[in-house]
């Protein structure tokens, strides 16, 4: 069991690289964002909650995302074995306490936090360009201004914490999708030995 959380601001590439770390590494991926966007796609009445939060820039209140997230793992517990990427998650100090308790009582831990580092302007470009390509809700210029302040009050401190706890592997987010990867492999392999 080996667990990856993938770290970083909007539009950083979280859910690009998990791709690559699931190909490779054959990992168990959840992203907390595509479980919240199925949920709306659905209509259920977690989505209806969800999309309301989202479409605003903020995030799910945590008690109710931590259950969400737990509610995956239990379903999972054969890929769980197996080792997960956690992508999107966790998202405040609040959820980080949460997942190492999770973790704990399944006999695991965060192994690694990959931290992608893009500056704020290439950030806003990727997400606008991705609104027009995808039409997610979410990424137009009024919730991404939203969101980015979200991720530097509430999610970005965390990094101190995974960085005091040793995991922390910080990455240069820029530069082509292979040579992201290539480091990223490269902190993953080193905390494997
Ligand atoms: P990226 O582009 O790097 O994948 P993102 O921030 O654009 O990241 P998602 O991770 O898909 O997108 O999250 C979209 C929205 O879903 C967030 O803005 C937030 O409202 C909600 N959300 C996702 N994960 C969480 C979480 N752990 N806690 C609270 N809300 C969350
Ligand atoms: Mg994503």
């Amino acid at each position: 069991m080996f667990n990856i959380v993938i770290f970083g601001a909007p539009g950083s590439g979280k859910g690009t690289q998990s791709e690559y770390l699931i190909n490779h590494y054959g990992l168990f991926h959840i992203s907390t964002g595509d479980v919240l966007r199925d949920h709306i796609k659905r209509g259920t009445e977690l989505g209806k909650i969800a999309s309301s939060y989202i479409n605003d820039g903020k995030l799910i209140p945590d008690e109710l995302m931590i259950c969400i997230l737990e509610n995956v793992l239990d379903e999972h517990p054969e890929e769980e074995k197996k080792g997960v990427i956690f992508d999107g998650f966790p998202r405040t100090t609040e959820q980080a306490k949460a997942l190492k308790e999770m973790l704990e009582r399944r006999g695991g831990k965060v192994d690694v936090v990959i931290g992608l580092d893009v500056p704020e302007a290439e950030l806003i470009d990727r997400l606008i360009k991705r609104g027009k390509e995808s039409g997610r809700s979410d990424d137009n210029m009024e919730t991404i201004k939203k969101r980015l302040e979200v991720y530097h009050n509430q999610t970005s401190p965390l990094r101190d914490h995974y960085v005091a706890e040793g995991v922390y592997a910080a990455i240069n987010g820029t530069g082509s999708i292979e040579s992201i990867f290539d480091s990223i492999k490269a902190a993953v392999d080193n905390c494997r030995k």
